[in-house]
C-alpha cells in the first residue's frame, strides 16, 4: 500500500549499544542545563498543503473540526520525554502558531513527513531566529537528515530508541547533535500516548497504533526500510490503555489504527487484538468505530473479516496500486495478484467495510492505455476515495537504489542526479515544476520506461474521469448497495452533536452545488430505505467529495501547467540508449 503518510516514529525503546550515533555538542543556555528541569516544550506540527489528498479539510469542516486527524507522532513523543517537561501542542494544520507561544517555549520539537518538508524547515528557521533550541525528528529528517542540519538536535529512526540516547547525552552536557541508532525499539513498552494534549473537537478521528513494520517487500515502500519487515506489535493490553483513556477524555466516534499494515502480524490481531477489542467495545457500549490500512489479502481470510466487522471496522485502506499483474510483480507486490482485485473489494464490502485505495501510474512498462484499465478497476470496484499517484522513488528505498544504478533517477526539475542526497532537497522541492503536496504530484522523478508526457496526459484523465461529479456519486451508489453494516457503536453526546451538525452541513453544501444536488439525494433516498446505519456511511461516502471535488480540480490543473516543463526532461528510456 502507499503509506507516506504515515505518522512520525512512535513505539517506546529501552536501551542503547554502541552502534548508536551520537554526534553532541556542549550548549551555554542556563535553561538546557538538565532535561530533568521543568523545561517548557512547545510541539509543532507543520501544515500540509490543502491539496494534499488526505487533508480532507473542507469535509471535516462540516462537523466543525479543522482537520483530519492530529499529530499522533508528538503526542507520543511527549509520553516519551521527562514527566518533568511541561507540553503545548501547535497543529498549525488546526491553529496558528502566536509569539505568546514562541515566548513560553524552552525547547521545539517537530518533525513530519516529505510533504512537510518546507514547513519543518520553516519552523527551525523561526526558532532559531529567535533563539529557541528545536529538535527535530520523524520520517523525513530520519530519511534525510542531511537537510535538518540547521536544528540543534537531530533526533532520528524511532523516538523510543533515540529518545533516550538524545537525553543521555543531555544529562552528559551535550543536548545539541545527531542522535540515532539502527535498534528497532520493543513497542510492547510504547507508553501511552498524551491524547490530553489534543483538543478532540478540532479532528475528524483520532489515530493509535498497534503495529509497525510491514512483511512484503514492494519495491516503492520506505515503510519496510524504515520500520523493518517483521512486524512489531503492541500487547492488547497497550490498546485497551489508549482506548481507555480516550473513553475518560470524553471522546466518541471514530479510532484510526495507523498501523503499516494492520495485519502485517495476523496472527496476533487474530488471537489477540480482536477479541480483546471486541470485549471492550461490549464491556464499554460501543463509543468507537474503527479504521486501518491492511494488505489486500485480508480479504482471503473469512474468519479475520468478521471478527474486524465484530469490532466495528468500518473503513480499511489499501494499496491496489495497477489492475495489471505483471506490474504488480516486477513491483513486488505479488501479494496483490493471488486473487481478481474486484472479488477481494467485494468480500470487504459483505463485512460492512468501505475500501479506499491507493493507485499508481508510471511504473516501469507500464503500457499505453492503462488508463482506461484504471478507470474500469476503480469503477467496477466501486472505491470512492481512491488515491491516484503517480510513481515516486522516495529517498531510502529498493526502487531508488535500483534507478541510481540505472542512472535514471531525475531532481525535481528533471535533471539526471548520481545520489540520493540530491533527490528531495528542499532548494530542488522549492524549484519544482508543481508544489510537492503528497505523492499524488510529486512522483515521475526518474526516467520512465515510456513516454512521459503520454503518463501524465493519462494520469489526467484519469483523475477528470474518476472524480467527475456523476461518476463518483454513481460508484458511491454500488458501494451503498453492496454494504452490509451491522454496527453497535453507540454514539455520544459529542459525537452526536457532531454528526447532526455534519448531516445538516453536507446536505446544504450537497443541495447548492448544481454538480451533485441530484446525486447526493438520490443516493441519500436510496440509503435511508437500507437503514440508519447505511445513511451515516453513504452521507460520509458522499461528505468526502467536497474535497475531492476541489483537490482533483488542482490536480488537473497542476499536471496541465506542468506540461511545459516535463517536455525537456528526458521522454523515456530511449534517451539513455542514444547516448
Ligand atoms: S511493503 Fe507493505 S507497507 Fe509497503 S507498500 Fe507493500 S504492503 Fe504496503
Amino acid at each position: 500500500m502507499s503509506d507516506e503518510h504515515r505518522q512520525m516514529g512512535n513505539e517506546k525503546g529501552h536501551g542503547h549499544d554502541a552502534s548508536n550515533v551520537v554526534v553532541a555538542q556542549r550548549v551555554t543556555d542556563p535553561r538546557l542545563r538538565s532535561p530533568d528541569a521543568p523545561i517548557n516544550c512547545l510541539l509543532v506540527h507543520p501544515r500540509f498543503s490543502a491539496f494534499s489528498f488526505w487533508n480532507y479539510r473542507d469535509t471535516a469542516a462540516t462537523i466543525g473540526a479543522k482537520s483530519p486527524s492530529p499529530p499522533l507522532g508528538l503526542i507520543t513523543i511527549a509520553a516519551i520525554l521527562p514527566t518533568s517537561w511541561n507540553f503545548r501542542l501547535k497543529d498549525l494544520n488546526a491553529r496558528p502558531l502566536t509569539e505568546a507561544d514562541w515566548e513560553w517555549a524552552d525547547v521545539i520539537c517537530t518533525g513530519g513527513m516529505l510533504p512537510q518538508q518546507t514547513g519543518i524547515l520553516d519552523i527551525i528557521k523561526q526558532a532559531r531566529s529567535r533563539g529557541k533550541f528545536v529538535a527535530v525528528g520523524g520520517p523525513d529528517p530520519s530519511s534525510q537528515p542531511q537537510l535538518y542540519t540547521d536544528a540543534n538536535a537531530l533526533v532520528l529512526g524511532e523516538g523510543e530508541s533515540s529518545i533516550p540516547i538524545w537525553m543521555d547525552s543531555w544529562r552528559a552536557g551535550s543536548p545539541e547533535g545527531r542522535f540515532e541508532t539502527p535498534e528497532k525499539p520493543d513497542v510492547t513498552k510504547s507508553p501511552v500516548p498524551r491524547f490530553d494534549l489534543l483538543k478532540f473537537e478540532d479532528y475528524v478521528q483520532i489515530g493509535i497504533q498497534y503495529s509497525r513494520g510491514c512483511p512484503f517487500n514492494c519495491e516503492f515502500c520506505d515503510i519496510i526500510e524504515l520500520y523493518g519487515r517483521k512486524p512489531r506489535t503492541k500487547e492488547p493490553r497497550q490498546i485497551i490503555a489508549e482506548l481507555e483513556e480516550l473513553y475518560r477524555l470524553g471522546y466518541s466516534g471514530s479510532v484510526d489504527l495507523v498501523d503499516d499494515n494492520f495485519i502485517g502480524n495476523k496472527r496476533a490481531v487474530k488471537r489477540d487484538l480482536l477479541p480483546a477489542l471486541i470485549e471492550w467495545n461490549r464491556c464499554r457500549g460501543y463509543p468507537f468505530f474503527y479504521s486501518t490500512e491492511a494488505s489486500m489479502n485480508m480479504s482471503d481470510d473469512i474468519k479475520l473479516m468478521e471478527l474486524m466487522q465484530e469490532a466495528e471496522f468500518r473503513n480499511v485502506f489499501m494499496g491496489i496500486e495497477t489492475p495489471d499483474p505483471d506490474l504488480l510483480m516486477g513491483a513486488q507486490k505479488t501479494q496483490n495478484t493471488m486473487r481478481p482485485i474486484v472479488d477481494r473489494v467485494n468480500i470487504v464490502y459483505g463485512f460492512g467495510l468501505v475500501v479506499a485505495a491507493g493507485f499508481i501510474m508510471g511504473f516501469d512498462n507500464e503500457k499505453p492505455g492503462i488508463d482506461d484499465a484504471m478507470v474500469r478497476l476503480i469503477e467496477e470496484s466501486g472505491i470512492n476515495m481512491a488515491m491516484i499517484g503517480l510513481l515516486v522513488a522516495l529517498p531510502n528505498t529498493q526502487l531508488t537504489r535500483r534507478l541510481l544504478k540505472e542512472g535514471r533517477l531525475l531532481s525535481f526539475q528533471g535533471k539526471l542526479i548520481t545520489s540520493e542526497s540530491e533527490m528531495f532537497a528542499a532548494s530542488s522541492a522549492h524549484n519544482a515544476p508543481v508544489e510537492i503536496v503528497d505523492q499524488t504530484l510529486a512522483g515521475l522523478n526518474f526516467i520512465t520506461t515510456r513516454d512521459r508526457l503520454r503518463i501524465f496526459r493519462e494520469y489526467r484523465s484519469v483523475v477528470q474521469r474518476v472524480y467527475a461529479p456523476k461518476a463518483y456519486f454513481n460508484r458511491a451508489l454500488r458501494t451503498i448497495r453492496k454494504l452490509k453494516v451491522r454496527s453497535k457503536h453507540i454514539p455520544r453526546w459529542f459525537e452526536i452533536k457532531r454528526s447532526i451538525r455534519g448531516m445538516v452541513m453536507v446536505s446544504l453544501g450537497m443541495t447548492f452545488n448544481r454538480d451533485t444536488c441530484w446525486y447526493y439525494w438520490r443516493n441519500f433516498f436510496f440509503a435511508m430505505v437500507r437503514g440508519p446505519h447505511v445513511v451515516e456511511q453513504a452521507v460520509r461516502i458522499m461528505a468526502i467529495y467536497l474535497h475531492f471535488q476541489r483537490q482533483s480540480r488542482y490536480l488537473v490543473k497542476a499536471i496541465e501547467s506542468q506540461e511545459p516543463a516535463q517536455r525537456k526532461v528526458p521522454a523515456d528510456l530511449s534517451v539513455l540508449t542514444a547516448s
